[in-house]
């Protein structure tokens, strides 16, 4: 019995070429193909119903250039889609990331040599509209039909020889025109691009065997509109060269020009053209590319009286450019030799493989779906249906809420980009943006002892564990080795910040502020300060040396990262137990000449510690005396721990505005369970965010800190009777995102969803292919389940398997091999 037929449906082929190409193959039983010549707009909630219901049943699609989208919402819910084969060598409506995520391969065709021989088809098009605009052919035809007694109109035909050329874009189809226009009609050629030079027009001009100085670069855009006779666009779309053409170069146009677009519609202000055209400011235009294709039947292109009443002549083709017989035909022969190879088992030709499509870095991009976040400890915000923009430089641009999939075009329209060109990622049911998490208390040296040293006090599991970890890091290989791993594990689960204590190494320490500029994770780096109470073999060799280390550590961090976009340096005394004070003094001098900087230390962490430590400075009251003496005590200060406060160290950090990095798996795992009172740090005003201590903390996961910080707290209300309440989930949540941004100072720049601020965020995706539709092993999400269901689910059970993409200032970041 033979095989069944592998179902094929072939899009978008608007004049049938691609029939007569599959046809072999269906008579042979191999395939059987559906044909979906009309192309369905995606962004229309009723057409993507559609466009999915009728790909659903296919394994092989067949699409036409960019005519059909087929973003991650569009290819995640083809289930069968097993190969997309695509004409032309890029495609920027394909999502292939997603494609290569669900194993999906992508491939294209590519220019033939028998194409390559005289102009391509969209030059052919170019001068078919140039000369069919300047000998009024297509009004002549229609008048000599339309009325009987017509012979000849008032203009005469504008004769080409002697005329300026102008072209905007000297790339390979600009080139191809410059040639037929000098060779073939004697014109003379300027041009102009952003970056084109007179030598690099001179090597153009040799590309087409024509002598230096054939073809002029125009001194600026308006210098060559301002020139030339006919204007032609030749430009690549994208957000910088949209509106290239706008009312101010129409109005630089000579009242005589004509002007061609074969390009693309958007380098052309529509609405401008459209106007200076209606007052006949200009001779004419030729287009064939629009806004919006096909264009809408309603559009005054159409309806509009061209060349009457004191309107410009105006000639229109429906984007054919392009759209060559030979020329298609072409493309599906190459579509349909990669289909034979796909049946017969081969790997095919001209695969699109991810890296070969520019990436999104630098380039705007905008996410539709729901966005969680938090505006303050008590309010959480679910916002569905919700549209960001994210501008070139990582920053939130605009936030559209109550945003339907159908009104995205408008409003990326509205926000000024253009829709056809703008990337848009659409997240699905059970696809969720948060906040990226903001770890306040990190020793980067200790990530490799995570979860040693059970059953000591804190001062022994110094002793014992942490200090001999510490001390391999005089090995700068070691230490890059450890520290790309560290940052690494950290963005995986969705860490876009952090608050390092490094060895006391200076070396090193350099090491993991570069490794964090590298993997661009936003990041505190702190030499740790050390100078006693700890081995010999692992300390600062005095307080002059580590204060002196500690100024190059700030200095280099300054200089890798001179704007502090992303790493910054924090002074990082251990504790006063470790530093006498000589450092401490010559640390509060550092803050004193540099204002800005910022400060960690451990605070009130342990019994043992706080006594040793009132046994070294027997002249302060308690720890925030002894800090605030020392002039550590700032804004910009981070306490870790801070258990055992008294009602006026409370007082006094509140009011010097300092930010505590509650740790509550180590504070209850080492030496003794101890319940940092949280509930009256935030009733005070106190802030507070969330650190896992590693390695004192076993867990570098900022989703198992905030369920320990559950837990812990849970613990307290029972201790206090009811007085401290538990921490609610949106309050937890706070305290790992703005929480945590407000303790390292930077809730204006990261933390939550606000236009201005910087998009530092996590793409939750919870639903997967496994049993029961779990990804990982999260709760398995039901179809009863809200989103307020689906966001609890997550953050109690959820893991890094589930943040499948991290954004730090705009920044794909997560690797998703
Ligand atoms: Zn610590």
């Amino acid at each position: 019995m033979a095989a069944t037929p592998v179902q094929v449906a072939v899009l978008d082929d608007y004049q049938g070429i691609a029939t007569p190409k599959f046809a072999h193959l269906v008579d042979q039983g191999k395939i059987s193909v559906t044909y979906f010549p009309n192309t369905l707009n995606v962004r229309n909630a009723d057409e993507r119903e559609a466009q999915i219901k009728r790909l659903q049943p296919f394994e092989i699609l067949s699409t036409m250039r960019e005519r059909s989208l087929f973003n991650a919402d569009i290819l995640g819910s083809l289930p069968n889609l097993k190969v997309l084969l695509t004409t032309g060598a890029r495609n920027f409506a394909i999502d292939h990331e997603f494609a290569a995520t669900k194993g999906i391969v992508v491939a294209g065709t590519q220019r033939t040599s028998e194409a390559a021989n005289g102009p391509d088809p969209t030059t052919q098009q170019t001068w078919a509209l140039i000369l069919g605009l300047a000998k009024h052919i297509a009004r002549e035809d229609n008048a000599l039909k339309t009325d009987k007694s017509y012979w000849q109109g008032q203009d005469l035909a504008i004769s080409l020889p002697g005329k300026t050329l102008g072209l905007l874009g000297l790339g390979r189809l600009g080139q191809a025109s410059a040639k037929i226009a000098i060779l073939a009609f004697g014109m003379k050629v300027v041009a102009w691009s952003s970056s084109l030079t007179q030598e690099k027009a001179d090597a153009a001009a040799a590309e087409i065997g024509l002598p230096a100085g054939s073809i002029r670069v125009a001194a600026s855009k308006l210098d060559l509109l301002r020139e030339a006779d006919v204007v032609s666009l030749h430009y690549v779309l994208s957000e910088r060269s949209r509106g290239l053409v706008g009312k101010e170069e129409l109005a630089a146009m000579k009242p005589s020009a004509l002007l061609i677009n074969t390009s693309r519609g958007p380098l052309v202000d529509e609405a401008a053209l459209f106007e200076t055209l209606k007052a006949g400011k200009i001779r004419g235009a030729a287009i064939d590319v629009f806004d919006i294709e096909p264009l809408p039947a309603d559009s005054p292109w159409r309806t509009t009286e061209w060349g009457k009443n004191g309107r410009s002549e105006v000639l229109l083709s429906p984007h054919m450019g392009y759209a060559v017989e030979d020329y298609i035909g072409s493309l599906y022969d190459q579509v349909v030799e990669n289909l034979e190879r796909h049946l017969a088992g081969q790997e095919l030709l001209l695969e699109m493989a991810e890296q070969t499509i520019p990436q999104m870095r630098g380039l705007p991009l905008a996410l539709h779906g729901t966005i969680i976040h938090t505006l303050d400890a008590s309010t959480l915000e679910i916002l569905q249906d919700c549209l960001l923009i994210i501008d070139s430089d990582g920053k939130i641009e605009k936030i559209f809420k109550d945003t339907p999939a159908d009104k995205v075009n408008a409003c990326i329209s509205q926000a000024g980009h253009s829709p056809d060109v703008f990337p848009v990622k659409y997240l699905r049911r059970g696809e969720f943006l948060i906040p990226g998490f903001i770890d306040t208390h990190y020793h980067a040296p200790q990530y490799a002892q995570r979860g040693l040293g059970r059953d000591q006090t804190l001062l022994e599991w110094l002793e014992n564990v942490t200090f001999a970890h510490e001390r391999k890091f005089e090995d700068v290989a070691y230490a890059k080795r450890m520290y790309t791993a560290c940052v690494q594990a950290g963005i995986k689960q969705g860490v876009t910040t952090a608050s390092y204590y490094g060895s006391v190494h200076v070396e090193a320490t350099k090491i993991l502020a570069e490794t964090c500029l590298e993997q661009r994770q936003r990041a505190f780096v702190g030499k740790c300060n050390m100078n006693r109470s700890s081995p010999e073999w692992y300390r600062d060799v005095s307080a002059e040396e580590s204060l002196k280390e500690t100024r190059e550590l700030v200095a280099h961090v300054r200089s890798i990262d001179s704007e502090g976009k992303l790493v910054k340096p924090i002074l990082t005394p251990r504790f006063a137990i470790t530093c006498d004070d000589t450092l401490l003094s010559g640390l509060g001098r550092i803050v004193d000449e540099t204002p800005d900087i910022h400060v960690q230390t451990h605070f009130n962490e342990a019994v043992d510690e706080m006594e040793y430590t009132r046994q070294l400075y027997p002249q302060f009251q308690h720890e925030a005396d002894l800090y605030d003496e020392f002039g550590l005590l700032g804004p910009q200060t981070i306490l870790a721990h801070s258990i055992f406060l008294k009602e006026e160290e409370m007082d006094r950090i509140k009011a010097k505005g300092c930010g505590i990095a509650h740790c509550p798996i180590s504070t209850a795992t080492l030496g003794e369970f101890m319940m940092a009172p949280i509930r009256e740090y935030l009733r005070r005003g106190i802030k507070v965010g969330l650190g896992t201590d590693v390695g004192g903390g076993f867990s570098s996961s900022m989703l198992d800190i905030m369920r320990h910080a559950f837990i812990i707290s849970k613990a307290r209300e029972t201790f206090t009777k009811g007085a401290d309440p538990a921490l609610k989930l949106n309050e937890g949540f706070f305290l790992a995102t703005l929480g945590g941004a407000q303790v390292c100072g930077i809730h204006d720049k990261v933390g939550n969803f606000i236009e201005g601020k910087e998009f530092d965020a996590l793409e939750i995706h919870t639903i997967g292919s496994e049993p029961c539709g779990s990804l990982g092993v999260m709760s398995p999400i039901e179809d009863e389940d809200s989103i307020e269901a689906i966001f609890e689910k997550f953050l109690m059970t959820g893991d890094d398997r589930n943040i499948a993409k991290v954004y730090i200032a705009g920044q794909s970041v997560k690797e998703t091999a």
